[in-house]
């Protein structure tokens, strides 16, 4: 039996999105929110020194500390809430949120928002479905979907603005 035709993986045009398997748990150790006193950007971090890499513990002490009006708070606990728009122990709404296609599109910060920015960009030229068990092959439909690609990408622009403006 002739079977001459490349496998799947190999038609690359190197563009395509390389998912190294994230884990959503991977993105928290700076989780980019409103700030409840004065509504500017603040950040939710790990209590003490920022370890350079992701620390995966989940309910190590964090610190909420606002950019703005240096409002803060602290927390320690056994419950988190993860996968809405808001950080996982304080619940403050998340700082980048935009409307996009009827839904909200949210980011913990900047490297979660990059990260979808990938993968959108990607996806449309390949449907690359070669994701393991990383967050972004459970990426709601709409943001998945082609046709809403060129929405998705001007709401991912309005929020690095809002991201540098940083107020
Ligand atoms: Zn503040």
């Amino acid at each position: 039996m002739d079977n001459a035709q490349e496998p799947e993986f190999a038609r690359s045009n190197g563009e395509r999105f390389i998912d190294g398997g994230e884990r959503i748990y991977d993105l928290g150790d700076e989780i980019l929110v409103v700030c409840p006193k004065c509504s500017g950007m603040a950040k939710v971090i790990l209590s003490g020194d920022l370890p350079a890499k992701p620390t995966g513990d989940l309910f190590a002490p964090r610190r909420l500390i606002c950019t703005k009006c240096w409002y803060r708070n602290n927390w320690a606990g056994r419950k988190v809430t993860i996968g809405e728009a808001v950080d996982w122990f304080f619940g403050m709404p998340l700082w980048l949120t935009d409307s996009c296609c009827g839904e909200v599109l949210w980011a913990y910060n900047l490297r979660h928002l990059e990260m979808i920015e990938g993968y959108v960009a990607a996806k449309l030229r390949e449907r690359t479905k070669g994701g393991r068990n990383s967050f972004l092959c459970k990426l709601p439909k709409w943001l998945q979907s082609a046709k809403n690609r060129d929405e998705i990408m001007r709401s991912i622009r309005r929020l690095k603005e809002k991201l540098n403006a940083g107020n």
